[in-house]
């Protein structure tokens, strides 16, 4: 079986955004970072390298719309999955973000001005790849006074143009600052509002910097005050140093915030400059997890070494609303 590690893919993609007339590091401010230690990769986070005829032609419409996609720019150990099944998630105001998050292998530095045309390409991707739901995220852009919140709005406005069946799911930065930009997005009314906390907050300086843990966790529990019609969703890696009693305070703040849906996947390090994985968990832990939200009382909780924000999103969105339908009924 052809396999590609997560490293393998973040390397070609540091490469290729060195091709070009002016060569640019991708995560300028690591540079002068010593390389962090790495743990050999166990077994279950092997995945196919990508490659099937479902994935060329998403990669052909990404491409024909002028897309960003957060499966590329941070080096998803899903793409091949994912884009076979012709799911991928758009990530919106470019490819350049203003944070520089220990996790993340989203390039780093000055963003170009707003296109104002990507909402409607993003638009015309959704309707082409024929999808049922789709997730739309973006880089942080603290440069706009308004974070991209009306871009945000703008896109999902596109997309119910151009396909009015579709579901949308917006997985938004925390627009720290940035007074009414949440208020812009919900009343665009998306079906999922996500926001991740991403780790416990005793590792929010050293791996979310630019971020506040609290700041976060009311932006989601704002989002379900404003529309409680609209789903609500933040997600975790582990891996990173956290304890298991920090993960499950964690997931208390989150269902006191209302929060319905929570993901848990493994941190992955994208190149020896980033954050380190102190600790691959184990599937079983996961499933533990998985077991300890929803006594909690998350409509719904996903989590697995593999699991992403927007992994099988769509798969998830169905079942949140049979959940939440459940849970109505007498
Ligand atoms: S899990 Fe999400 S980011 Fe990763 S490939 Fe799938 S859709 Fe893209």
């Amino acid at each position: 079986m052809a396999q590609v590690s997560l490293s393998l893919m973040a390397t070609l993609a540091t490469l290729l955004d060195m091709v070009g007339s002016t060569p640019r590091p991708r995560h300028p401010e690591k540079a002068a970072r010593a390389e962090t230690p790495s743990l050999p990769k166990p077994n279950w986070l092997r995945v196919r390298a990508p490659g099937s005829p479902g994935y060329d032609e998403t990669r052909a419409i990404v491409r024909d719309q002028r897309l960003h996609t957060v499966c590329e720019e941070a080096a998803c150990p899903n793409i091949g999955d994912c884009w076979q099944k012709r799911h991928a998630t758009m990530m919106i105001m470019g490819g350049v973000c203003t944070r520089a998050c220990a996790f993340c292998n989203v390039a780093t530095g000055l963003p170009s001005a707003l296109d104002p045309d990507e909402p409607n390409r993003v638009g015309n991707a959704v309707a082409k790849l024929a999808l049922e739901h789709i997730v739309v995220t973006s880089v942080d852009r603290d440069d706009l006074d308004d974070g991209g919140a009306a871009h945000f709005a703008a896109t999902i406005r596109a997309i119910r143009a151009a396909s009015p069946q579709t579901t949308i799911e917006v997985l938004t930065p925390d627009f720290l600052r940035k007074d009414g930009a949440l208020e812009t997005v919900i009343e665009a009314r998306p079906d999922v509002f996500n926001h991740n906390l991403e780790t416990v907050p005793g590792l929010y300086l050293k791996i979310r910097p630019g971020a506040r843990y609290f700041h976060s966790l009311r932006l989601l529990q704002r989002a379900k005050e404003i529309d409680a019609s609209i789903f609500t969703k933040s997600g975790m890696m582990l891996g990173l140093g956290e304890t298991r009693e920090e993960v499950l305070q964690v997931m208390d703040d989150l269902r006191s915030a209302g929060v319905d849906f929570l993901t848990i996947g493994q941190y992955l390090q994208p190149t020896r400059k980033h954050a380190e994985v102190k600790r691959y968990v184990p599937p079983e832990e996961f499933d533990g997890m998985e077991q300890a939200g929803r006594a909690k009382g998350f409509l719904l909780v996903a989590a697995s070494p593999l699991t992403r924000s927007s992994f099988h999103a769509g798969d998830d969105f169905r079942r949140l609303k049979a959940a939440y339908l459940e849970r109505l009924s007498p």
